[in-house]
Parts: structure tokens; sequence; C-alpha cells
């Protein structure tokens, strides 16, 4: 285990679009994640990035403030900075800092267990340190090491861009050369006449309990972003001896960065192939709709919106209202908890019924 960091977060909303404060409730749960704990928070609403440091100068000696009297390690922003704005601000704080993109390969880079998994989170490394490479200010070795600075991502500051780029053409092939077997197994799988269903949702909305739940197959749930990196399939045995494949994939969440799409790749296709999407929703969450709406982009993105879908509303044991409208307006639909077993009958039914 890696020691916990404390870590500053910082998110700023601009053009007067209004703050979210679910904003920082999910940058806080992606931190908790990559191993930095919250010991303080800062917003700021400003018209556009400042350029500098993209938040204002007042702002710089805020939370300049704010790291010292919580000795704060590292500064974690809920935003892309620009290269030039990283060193400014590490220069100013003194400490690392972080953005959104490189809290997430951080993340990718401690979760990725195959070996497409490593080689895809080491190819969005390498994708980010060549648009991150440029001049001097205070090298990240000195700040310790910690998020940001793991994986194969480590001494990428040092290389120069001809190697970086050498490296990635290298990662493609070796990536493609493992699709090219997957696509194999799939094709198999598809002369055996099986059916595959890919639960998908929102990150947190309890996809990985759920396969654990129908196949008790020991796949890692955890109260933790990201916790499956990836796909997991399993054999779910339905009523009439009828068997089908049931993939976990990784969960979407919103605004991720478009670089990063690459490194969900393996996942994504399992949800490309599948015959049958079922979107897990956690009913209990205050943003349920909008994360409801963020996978809908996602799966309009990988034109796969139009699939046969099962919406399952799961955690009602946590939900206080009642669910019959929403059944109704996102049918075919089943409310469930995946924890309690409530409802599972009825989602094996329905699953069994739709494929
Ligand atoms: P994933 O990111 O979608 O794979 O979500 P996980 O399966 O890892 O679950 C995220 C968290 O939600 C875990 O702490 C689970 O224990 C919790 N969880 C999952 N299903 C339920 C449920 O039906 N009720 C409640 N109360 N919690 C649940
Ligand atoms: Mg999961």
């Amino acid at each position: 285990m890696n020691k916990t960091e404390r870590a500053v977060l910082v998110d700023v909303s601009l053009k007067k679009e209004k703050i979210d404060p679910y904003d920082l409730v999910e940058l806080e749960a992606l931190a908790k994640t990559a191993g930095a704990q919250s010991v303080g928070e800062i917003v700021q609403s400003r018209d556009k990035p400042d350029l500098r440091y993209y938040i204002g100068e007042g702002k710089v000696a805020e939370l300049k403030a704010a790291c010292g009297s919580t000795n704060a390690e590292i500064v974690i922003f809920n935003c892309d900075l620009s290269p030039s704005q990283i060193r400014n601000l590490q220069d100013e704080l003194g400490l690392k800092v972080i953005d959104r993109t490189g809290l997430i390969l951080d993340i990718f880079a401690q979760h990725a267990h195959t070996k497409e998994g490593k080689l895809q989170v080491e190819l969005a490394q390498d994708n980010y340190s060549l648009t991150h490479l440029t001049g001097k200010g205070i090298e990240l070795s000195r700040l310790g090491g910690g998020i940001g600075t793991r994986g194969p991502g480590e001494t990428k500051l040092e290389m120069d861009r001809r190697r970086i780029r050498k490296k990635i053409s290298q990662l493609k092939k070796e990536l493609d050369e493992i699709r090219e077997h997957r696509s194999i197994r799939r094709e198999r799988r598809r002369l055996s006449k099986i059916h595959v269903a890919a639960i998908v949702g929102y990150t947190n909305a309890g996809k990985s309990t759920l396969l654990n739940t129908l196949t008790k197959a020991g796949v890692v749930a955890e109260d933790k972003l990201f916790a499956t990196l990836d796909p997991v399939t399993r054999m779910l045995k339905m009523t009439g001896n009828k068997e089908i494949l049931l993939t976990d994939t990784v969960g979407f969440i919103q605004n991720l960065p478009h670089d990063l799409i690459e490194a969900f790749q393996a996942t994504l296709e399992e949800v490309t192939e599948a015959d049958l999407l079922i979107h897990i929703v956690d009913i209990s969450h205050p943003n349920f709709i909008e994360q409801i709406n963020s996978t809908y982009k996602v799966l309009e993105d990988l034109s796969a919106i139009t699939k046969p879908m099962l919406t399952v509303f799961n955690k009602v044991d946590k939900y206080t209202g009642d669910p019959k409208v929403l059944l109704k307006k996102y049918s075919p639909a089943v409310a469930i908890s995946a924890v309690k077993g409530t409802g599972i009958e009825e989602l094996i039914k329905r699953i069994g019924k739709l494929i």
C-alpha cells in the first residue's frame, strides 16, 4: 500500500456556470481512489482561465495559505492545465500540482492488471507527457513520489520527444497484436452462439457488485472509482439451462478527457460487441439523472446507443422515493439492490427475455 497523500482540491467553474457541489464530491472520490485524502477545498468562478495560473493571483495566495495550514503535499485541479500553468503553480506553491487527466492516468496506472490494460495506460501516459514536455520549473523528483509520478510514466519528463514517439508506435503495435487475439476469441464466441451482455453505467453505480451477486465471480467491488479497469467476463446460468456471458466494464464519468478514450479501448470494445447492454444506475445518488445522461453520451460516441438496453436502478435499499415513474419512463427497467439481493430474480428473467 502506498501512503495516503494530503491533498488540497481546486474546482473552477467558468463562464458563470453555477458551481455544482457534486463536482468536488466526484473529485474527492477520484482522489481517494488514487490514494489522496482531501484536507482542503478551494472553489473559484471566473469568466476564463488565467493564462499563468488558471486561477487568479489572489486565489493562488489563498491556495498557498490553505496548503500551508493543512500541511498539504499535493494540489489537484479538477480541470486540464497547460504545462506552463502546472509549472508556474508548482513554482509558486512549492508543491506538486496535477490536473484531472494526470489524476485519472494515475488511477489507471494503479488499477491496470492485464497486459493489455498496462500497455494502454502506458500509451495514454506517453501521449500525455508528449504534450506536457516543456522546459524546466521545479523538478517533480524534488517534490517526492506519489500521485502523478507512478507507473511507467515516472521517468517520462527526462525522455525526449523522439524517444517517446518511438515508444508510442511500439506500444501501439503490441496492443494491435493483443487486440487481434481478442477478436479471434470473440469470433469463436460468436460461432458458439453464446450471447453477451455488457454491464455499463456511471462509476460507483454497483456494476462489479452486481456481477458478483449474479455470478459469484469474485470481481473486486470497492467504494472507489475505477476499481475495475480491465473488463471481466463471466458465465451466467439462466433458467432453462441457457447460458450467457456477462461482462463488467470500467465506469463512465463526466468530462472524461478525450485522450483517455484510447485507454478505455478494451472495455469499450466489449460494449460495442455486446448483444445487450445492462445499464446500472445508482438511484440513491442525487445526480443520477446527469449520470444516466453522461453514460448515454459515451454510448452515443461508441455508436452503441441503439443496442437493446435494460436499465437497472440499483441501491433501492438506500432510496426513499417510489421508483414506479422511473421504471415506466426508462422501460424496460427494473429496480434492485445488488447488495441485499432484492429484485435479482426479476432481473435475470428480464435479461433472459431481452436476449
Ligand atoms: P462500480 O464502480 O459500478 O463497479 O461499483 P461497485 O460495484 O464497485 O460498487 C460501488 C459501491 O456501491 C460499493 O461500496 C458497493 O458496496 C456499493 N453498492 C453496490 N450495490 C449496492 C446496493 O444495492 N446498495 C447499497 N447500499 N450499496 C451498494
Ligand atoms: Mg467496478
